[in-house]
């Protein structure tokens, strides 16, 4: 179980495999990417940050976010991996990602977040 200070909340992230990426997947949304990363990602997928910007992300204002696709009646991130159900690009994720489910937006929204993720308990 994983906890972290400030959330009344704990996180099993072994529930993971039974969810079919709920958190990558569903209604339309901003998935943050810094620079740092956005330049990690691009060479480990073997391109340049240009190629890379113009294929898999979208600019608002001075920031980017990833781009998403349709799936089911939705939507989800593009690098959702649809038959494995989980992330392709798991290792280089952007933090927004690594940092689910502890973002401060569910200290006041939990009842949202517990739709969203079987792994979570109040504590
Ligand atoms: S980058 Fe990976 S973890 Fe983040 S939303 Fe996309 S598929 Fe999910």
């Amino acid at each position: 179980m994983l906890r972290q200070d400030g959330f009344d909340y704990e996180f099993d992230s072994t529930k993971c495999s039974e969810c079919g990426g709920r958190c990558c997947t569903g209604e339309s949304g901003y998935i943050w990417i810094s620079p740092n990363e956005i330049s990690a990602l691009a060479g480990y997928l073997s391109l340049d940050e240009g190629e890379f910007r113009s294929k898999f992300l979208e600019k608002h204002g001075y920031k980017f976010s990833i781009k998403e696709k349709n799936y089911n009646d939705g939507y989800a991130c593009i690098f959702f991996n649809e038959s494995e159900k989980n992330c392709s690009i798991y290792e280089f994720r952007p933090k927004q990602c690594m940092s689910f489910p502890f973002w401060d937006y569910f200290k006041n929204h939990f009842d949202e977040l517990e739709r969203e993720c079987v792994g979570i308990r109040r504590l």
